[in-house]
């Protein structure tokens, strides 16, 4: 447990757990997964003598929400969007995967519906929600005493941009604008910046993060946009380009979110006139329109 304030803990892990206590009670911000996850919640949470009354949830993804029923808070809020895949665990993991499993190897953790959680359309006193889009549509970010952002998946630590090559978002032209428009200057301000998977950093240090995760992102774009310009592919094909791009040894898993975000940036250079769908060989390919 790392005390960033007298009222403002992180418990770290991935992804962390924010705990803030103000003067209505307790509010925790991504409660994770996993039941050593939640005993350590709650046992955190019970020396601090005053009630669990909100829980906030960034999104939907379920290494992030499994927990958030579980813990007998007041109340679980996240963003209107968050709520059908939170409720129903089919949508969250076909928006995700693009499966609707219940449960499999393949979603690496299994996930657990959140019927408790509540559009949020106030945040707790002393909290200010901010909008995060991009990696899901309803992410949001948590602002706690002026000057702590817990960011979700909005940008991802350095090791994750290492491991993974291809950075999970469903709308990564959104992602983009995300972080050029709302976290920099955040970051540019000296907030202490929190990323759910990996190292917290303020002032030059998260600019770094936040530039790396652009530049990552970027790349990402212009290579599929490059593949296209030689001959028409197929999501699998632009897939295992990428993989080998980032030096990263296709698994289902990797496959399916790549796919995924992949869809995101064919979707955004649809809509730009800069990709569009053709049929060869009796299969669904793209390429860039003549
Ligand atoms: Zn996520």
């Amino acid at each position: 447990m790392q005390k960033l304030t007298p009222n403002t803990m992180l418990l770290r892990g991935s992804p962390h757990t924010l705990i803030h206590t103000g003067r209505e009670g307790i509010t925790v911000v991504d409660p994770g997964h996993g039941h050593k996850r939640a005993k350590q919640l709650q046992k955190e949470t019970s020396k601090l003598d005053k009630p669990l009354h909100n829980i906030l949830l960034t999104h939907s993804h379920s290494d992030h929400s499994n927990n958030a029923c579980k813990l007998g808070a007041t109340r679980v809020l996240a963003h209107p969007h968050e709520l059908p895949p939170l409720h129903y665990v089919p949508l969250r993991t076909a928006l995700t995967f693009g499966l609707p499993l219940e449960e499999g190897e393949v979603l690496l953790l299994k996930p657990d519906p959140v019927p408790c959680a509540e559009p949020l359309s106030e945040a707790p006193e002393g909290v200010e929600a901010i909008p995060l889009p991009g990696h899901t549509s309803g992410q949001l970010g948590f602002l706690v005493e002026d000057n702590i952002l817990y960011a979700g998946d909005s940008l991802f630590g350095d090791q994750v941009i290492n491991r993974y090559g291809v950075l999970y978002h469903m709308d990564t032209f959104t992602a983009i604008e995300t972080l050029e428009r709302t976290l920099l200057p955040r970051a540019e301000e000296g907030i202490l910046i929190i990323p759910s998977h990996g190292p917290p950093s303020r002032g030059p240090e998260a600019v770094k993060l936040i530039d790396a995760n652009l530049e990552r992102l970027r790349d990402t774009v212009e290579a599929v946009k490059q593949m296209l310009t030689q001959t028409p592919l197929s999501i699998p094909q632009i897939s295992a380009g990428l993989h080998k791009r980032y030096g990263v040894t296709p698994s289902p898993t990797s496959s399916l979110l790549f796919e995924t975000g992949i869809r995101g940036i064919l979707a955004g250079l649809l809509q730009r006139g800069e990709a569009e769908p053709a049929i060869v060989e009796g299969e669904l390919r793209w390429r860039t329109p003549a």
